[in-house]
């Protein structure tokens, strides 16, 4: 394939167009915001799992408080019935000597489960103090995510600007090239993705950085300028400028 020199230099215009494009996106991909948003989502899944689970042993203490509260009343009120029965007087001296002593190990009976009853609730206060603690963790970690999230979108935003602008002057540049060298360089750029073409600088490919060989510098210095150049390495349009090396 022959192009003009001019018009091979149009396409370094289109190659660093592009490069800048593959720059853009690869910032796009690679922001440091994308992890750390990761990173807190994982711990966030995490938070809600114990979330959930400090619920449940919460729910579950306080069935067993409503259980010691129902035996000390259940107590309690045997208790009264007793005393009632007691003070009312009736029956022999036998049944209100059975009575004196039913109240008083009914007594006892309720200090203990009045003891079960305050172990539970100090139970239930530890497992509330629990889920305080973790939703607060799930706060600081849902503003923290929300942070992110705005950095993300504003960078997302920037970069977006940037290519568009990059992708406008790209169709410009592009404008100036032939048909037949620029879908050349379109395919090239398929194959071996970035740019399709780059500078021959110093006797050295800019898109592989490979040198020539001295065979390849013998057959590119005798090649007449309007020829199109490849790169023996990477297959890349090679162009030359007056710091070729040639
Ligand atoms: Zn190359």
């Amino acid at each position: 394939m022959t192009a003009a020199p001019q018009d091979q230099w149009r396409l370094l215009d289109v190659q660093a167009h592009d490069t800048r494009l593959a720059q853009i996106a690869h910032r796009r991909r690679t922001l440091p915001e994308l992890a750390e948003i990761e990173r807190v989502d994982g711990r966030l899944k995490l938070v809600a799992d114990d979330l959930v689970a400090a619920r449940t042993v919460a729910s579950d203490i306080e069935r067993e408080l409503k259980k010691a509260e129902a035996d000390v009343e259940q107590v309690r009120q045997r208790a009264a019935r007793d005393q009632a029965r007691l003070d009312s007087g009736q029956g022999t001296s036998k049944d209100l000597t059975a009575l004196q002593h039913e109240i008083a190990s009914l007594a006892e009976r309720q200090s203990v489960l009045e003891d079960v009853e305050l172990e539970v609730m100090e139970r239930l206060e530890a497992a509330q103090v629990r889920i305080a603690e973790v939703e607060a963790e799930q706060e600081r970690l849902s503003t923290e995510l929300a942070g992110f999230t705005a950095a993300r979108d504003a960078a997302f935003a920037e970069l977006d600007a940037e290519a568009q602008r990059e992708s406008a002057d790209r169709v410009n540049a592009a404008a100036g090239v032939p048909a037949d060298l620029l879908a050349l360089y379109e395919k090239i750029r398929e194959q071996v993705g970035g740019a399709g073409a780059a500078k021959l600088h110093q006797r050295r490919c800019e898109g592989c950085r490979l040198e020539l060989n001295n065979s390849e510098i013998g057959r590119f210095r005798s090649a007449p300028d309007t020829e199109v150049l490849r790169c023996e390495e990477c297959r890349r349009i090679l162009v030359r400028t007056a710091d070729s090396g040639l």
